[in-house]
């Protein structure tokens, strides 16, 4: 009765549809301009990865949400590459490794106009090592005339060549039919968990910030790096490390390691290491340095965790370089450019000295605990119907939107459906998160919170 003008089966599919766990992942790897960035603005239908992108500019984002066929997934775009970096194979091979690294599935594009070159053949390599599933596109198929092209590239090995025109639209359709069949269903990373595996942590932060510092001083030695040469060995990357009597697996460190400071492009190589580990990972630990002012940086890292929908710690590194003024003005910092995330636990650490080493397990567990908190729709709706008895929604036109009933659809990170009698404005979502928090905890962990209105 409390959901009087909804239907049924749409209630069922809203909180389906609301409660998916976290999305496989697919990426789109190839050469410089064989079309990546145009077929993921194809795939995701709107033109947010940029294709004019410059070489060298650091971009946002390099993950984005796709839908297809009705199932969900993510997108890895790795165009926009600056391709002199390191020589175009071996920065091809890079870009390619981390993408590759972080996915379920993985779209090569090769442009049937030019045909397999010797950089292909290399890519072709890394992906039969990784040994994920492949869908090859043979992109700039822009007429039938040239579909004979497409039929050239069977020679790679990688099976049968979907031709597709990323700029027109042509085949997209047939292409992603068979990326669909390529992608399982849940996250693979995801499958370690259900069987009790240690927990993934990435850490992660801006360069300098003191990431491998951290790294070795919480498994206590210094170790030699391995996998100097991006693209030259594909070691295993994550490190297993006990902490607190129990172990923990930290994701992706060979990047945290590796030594190789790239110059141009390295932002750009930075932000897809990130989005690859933050991915992986069920938990983040942010660094950020102490010494020096928040970042958009930081910032955009904070924001590629929270968007991502994994746990999220923050350490506060070098602390000990603060003197009293410093930490007067960083705490300052912290709560103006941090606000957003005041619910994320905090350690001011020093990776140096050791200062605050045992907090950062406790803090870990807490994110983690938030993050799978699961509250029983009976508890919530009790709390529901208080809040909204002491603090309607304002007014407006004459009407007074209502939540009639809410249910957590999902856990990792928790996920909310309200059903409301109206439009709830924005102010007042904030409002219900923020007293969902309050009162449930949610330590550590986005949540998210949908509204569907009646008609
Ligand atoms: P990326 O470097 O692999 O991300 O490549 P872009 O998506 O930036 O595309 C490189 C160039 O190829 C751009 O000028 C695109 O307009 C063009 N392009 C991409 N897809 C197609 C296609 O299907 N047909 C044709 N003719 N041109 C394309
Ligand atoms: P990464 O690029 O994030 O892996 O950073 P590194 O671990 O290489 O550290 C960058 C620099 O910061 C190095 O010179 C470190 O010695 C220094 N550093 C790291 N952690 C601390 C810290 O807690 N205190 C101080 N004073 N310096 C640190």
């Amino acid at each position: 009765a409390a959901l009087e003008g909804f239907d049924a089966d749409e209630v069922e599919s809203e909180i389906a549809a609301a409660g998916h766990g976290p999305l496989p992942v697919l990426a789109v790897v190839g050469r410089p301009n064989v079309g990546k960035s145009t077929l993921v603005n194809r795939i995701i239908g709107r033109r947010e990865a940029v294709v004019e992108d410059k070489p060298g500019v650091t971009r946002d984002r390099v993950t984005y949400e796709a839908e297809w066929a009705g199932r969900r997934f993510k997108v890895v775009d790795t165009g926009g590459w600056e391709q002199d970096v390191l020589g175009i194979d071996a920065s091809v091979a890079a870009q390619a490794e981390f993408a590759i690294e972080a996915a379920d599935a993985v779209v090569f594009v090769v442009d049937s106009s030019v045909g397999a070159t010797d950089t292909d053949e290399a890519v072709v390599k890394l992906l039969r090592r990784a040994g994920k599933p492949v869908v090859l596109c043979a992109n700039k198929v822009d007429g039938p005339s040239a579909e004979a092209d497409a039929a050239m590239l069977w020679s790679l090995g990688l099976g049968e060549p979907h031709p597709v025109s990323a700029l027109h639209g042509r085949g997209t359709g047939d292409m992603l039919d068979a990326v669909l069949e390529a992608l399982p269903d849940a996250p693979a990373q995801t499958f370690g968990n259900a069987i009790g595996g240690p927990r993934r942590i990435a850490l992660v932060g801006r360069p300098n910030v003191g990431k491998s510092s951290l790294l070795n001083r919480l498994a206590g030695e210094e170790r030699v790096v391995v996998n100097e040469l991006a693209g030259t060995t594909r070691d295993p990357v994550d490190e297993l490390i006990e902490l607190g009597g129990k172990t923990w697996k930290f994701v992706d460190t060979a990047g945290i390691r590796r030594r190789v400071h790239l110059q141009e492009g390295a932002d750009y190589y930075a932000s897809l290491r990130t989005a690859a580990a933050v991915e992986k990972a069920e938990v983040a630990v942010v660094l950020i340095d102490a010494a020096e002012s928040i970042s958009v940086q930081d910032q955009r890292i904070i924001t590629m965790v929270v968007e991502a929908g994994r746990a999220l710690v923050l350490a506060i590194n070098k602390w000990d370089t603060l003197d009293e003024e410093r930490r007067f003005y960083l705490e300052r910092e912290l709560e103006t450019e941090l606000g957003q995330i005041a619910w994320a636990p905090r350690v001011n650490v020093s990776a140096r000295t050791g200062r605050h080493m045992e907090k950062l397990v406790p803090a870990i567990e807490t994110a983690l605990a938030g993050w799978e908190t699961r509250v029983p729709t009976g508890r919530l709706n009790a709390f529901l119907g208080e809040l909204v008895a002491a603090h309607p929604h304002p007014i407006r036109g004459g009407k007074q939107p209502r939540i009639l009933f809410g249910t957590q659809a999902g856990t990792k990170p928790p996920r909310f459906v309200l059903f409301a009698s109206g439009f709830l404005e924005a102010g007042y979502r904030r409002f219900v998160e923020r007293r969902l928090r309050e009162e449930f905890g949610f330590e550590g962990t986005p949540i998210h919170i949908s509204v569907r209105v009646r008609e």
